[in-house]
């Protein structure tokens, strides 16, 4: 069984063929943290959790490496600290929310299933390996100081004669249309429209570290160089799989290509490079001014992690995905079945029908569908698939406590409330017993009644 993913540079479904089979090396841009995370930011952080399942389901666990980095230096952090903690020195306000959202994001992912990454590098503790890079551009000639920042020329780029790849060749973009399109106010230390900063001078009181290029005054990284420095110490100067969303594409990931493959003379950064699409909510783009902008941790609030886990997975990665009502409910339905028939059975080996459209391209629609197949028939390679695709963490009995709890009924007292409609029904007094049924419902109970006598469930 061989593993096919789509590359985003050669825009084609390609074998995949690790640089080392014993050390398969995948890096995804994680989250900046300045606030809770959101239910499009929990996208990547799922699709490559599953992905990095299936790598260590293919090579063994021990031979997978998997970094998503936390970049905790950033405008929107100097901002949310300068508003929250008003009283203290920006940079302790600064630790102070990047701490508490980390925190706050390491509880949310945990819930959703997703396995800690084998490192979490921080940009902050990278700094030493960003100034390197940024020397050797600057040695190199693809980079230069103007007033205090050091800028990446891609033109210097596409101008060198050599087996470095074009500026542009991630994303399509033609270098030239991008300098005939480029808009006029540009910042008046870059000598191009289309030159990115790589480091840049601190505001007072902001974080700031000692610059490289013989820059005297103190300054900071550009976002762009942290995630090259960061893949770079802790995957090398070449390494398989590159993730993270389709918005990233342009220009963040086409700008890590650009710094790491001309710092280190390479004509690849990663072999694969692999994005995820979009996700709206209730076919509406999400945004705060429409109101329908949802934290992982608001929804975890109302559904189990699970829930929101398969019902993210029953979507292509690379389809956008609409979230909506209806299809947590499908899903948390499907996962209490899931759970009934399941949960409590040896596992077995995952299903070949499950493994077969994981392992093209992550067709987690297809798996899913085949473990519907499989549910009336070997629940224990239902059992496997779905530990190997991240359920299934609790037994049968925490699941159903857990509902409810949530519920905040007490079993008690349906069973109560069950024996008085019992004896209702068995005196004919049907008018009682449909009002007992009823108030069932409303608590969220629902009854089946059998030759065996009457069972129930919370149907949420
Ligand atoms: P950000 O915090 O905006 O840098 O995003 C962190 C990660 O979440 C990146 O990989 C983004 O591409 C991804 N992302 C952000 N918004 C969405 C969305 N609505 N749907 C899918 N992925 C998203
Ligand atoms: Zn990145």
């Amino acid at each position: 069984m061989e593993l096919r993913l789509y590359d985003t540079l050669s825009r084609e479904k390609r074998t995949f063929v690790p640089l080392d089979p014993k050390n398969v090396r995948m890096y995804v841009c994680g989250p900046t943290v300045y606030d809770f995370a959101h239910i499009g930011n929990a996208r990547p952080v799922i699709v490559f959790d599953v992905l990095f399942r299936l790598l260590r389901h293919l090579y063994g666990e021990a031979h997978v490496k998997y970094v998503r980095n936390i970049t905790d230096v950033d405008d929107k952090i100097n901002d949310r600290a300068a508003r929250d903690f008003p009283g203290l020195p920006l940079n302790e306000a600064i630790r102070k929310v990047t701490e508490q959202t980390g925190e706050q994001f390491h509880a949310d992912v945990d819930a959703l299933g997703c396995l800690r990454p084998s490192v979490e590098p921080r940009a902050t503790e990278h700094i030493g390996e960003m100034r390197v890079i940024i020397e050797r551009l600057v040695k190199g000639g693809f980079a230069y100081v103007a007033e205090d920042h050091v800028l990446f020329s891609p033109q210097a780029m596409n101008a060198a004669n050599s087996t470095l790849p074009r500026y542009g060749a991630l994303s399509k973009r033609s270098l030239d249309e991008m300098i005939a399109g480029a808009r006029v106010d540009v910042a008046p230390y870059k000598r191009d429209a289309t030159d990115f900063v790589l480091w840049k001078p601190s505001k007072p009181g902001e974080p700031s570290w000692p610059s490289p290029a013989g820059i005297k005054a103190e300054g900071r990284p550009g976002w762009h160089v942290e995630c090259s420095a960061m893949a770079w110490k802790h995957l090398g100067e070449h390494f398989d799989i590159h993730g993270g969303g389709i918005d990233l594409v342009f220009p963040h990931h086409e700008n890590e290509v650009a710094q790491t493959c001309c710092a280190f003379h390479r004509e690849r950064m990663a072999n694969y490079w692999m994005h995820n699409g979009f996700l709206q909510v209730e076919s509406e783009k999400m945004s705060k001014s429409l109101g329908n902008f949802i934290t992982i941790h608001e929804l975890l609030a109302d559904w189990p992690g699970e829930v929101l886990r398969l019902n993210m997975l029953k979507t292509h990665y690379r389809s956008p995905i609409d979230w909506t009502m209806k299809s947590l409910e499908e899903s948390a339905k499907t996962l209490d079945d899931w759970y009934r028939v399941a949960a409590d059975v040896a596992p077995g080996e995952p299903a070949a029908s499950v493994v077969e459209p994981l392992i093209d391209d992550l067709n987690t629609p297809l798996a899913i569908a085949a473990m519907h197949g499989l549910r009336g028939g070997d629940v224990g390679a239902l059992a496997g698939s779905l530990r190997l695709l991240g359920f299934l963490s609790e037994s049968a009995a925490q699941w159903e406590g857990r509902k409810q709890q949530a519920s905040g009924v007490d079993p008690k007292e349906v069973e109560g409330l069950i024996a008085e409609r019992t004896a209702a029904r068995s005196r004919k007094d049907f008018k009682e017993s449909d009002r007992i049924r009823d108030l069932l419902a409303a608590m969220g109970v629902a009854i089946k009644d059998s030759k065996d006598g009457t069972t129930w469930e919370f149907s949420r």
